[in-house]
């Protein structure tokens, strides 16, 4: 996501009218390195706004994705998250607490097996138990 002006200027383009619970949004969503769902952005915004509504949330989110300025992992089958770090690297993910970690490497894959299409975006993700919990693991065995 890029500077939150430019973010209200294309959101204006796209025939949005900006509203303050939107604008809200964008500053939740800004910078936020947790890979957030939209009911999770839904939960933080209801605090500052009772009436918000959750299909408010959710189109915006799509608005935002539109027009490039987030990015949505489908991890799972019911439930997208969203990172407004559009540059290109992988995810983590815990099964023990749920944590979405960002992971910066390069793995530099084997493109020339799919070359004959054009690749415009891929995603990796990796799942297994995080480092935080690994080491809550580790604690509770010390002590027994
Ligand atoms: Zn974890
Ligand atoms: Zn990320």
């Amino acid at each position: 996501m890029r500077d939150e002006n430019l973010v209200v200027a294309r959101l204006k383009e796209a025939g949005l009218k900006l509203t303050p619970q939107r604008l809200a949004l964008i500053k939740i969503l800004k910078n936020n390195k947790s890979h957030p769902s939209a009911h999770m952005i839904y939960q933080e915004l209801k605090k500052k706004y009772p009436m918000v509504s959750f299909s408010t949330v959710y189109n915006i989110l799509n608005v935002l994705k539109k027009i490039g300025e987030i990015k949505e992992l489908t991890t799972s089958e019911n439930k997208a998250y969203y990172d407004p770090n559009t540059k290109p690297h992988h995810h983590f993910l815990c099964e023990k607490c749920g944590q979405i970690q960002d992971i910066f490497q390069d793995f530099r894959l084997r493109t020339e097996k799919i070359s004959i299409h054009q690749v415009k975006d891929h995603q990796i993700y990796f799942f297994g138990i995080c480092f935080d919990c690994l080491k809550k693991v580790a604690g509770a065995k010390g002590q027994s």
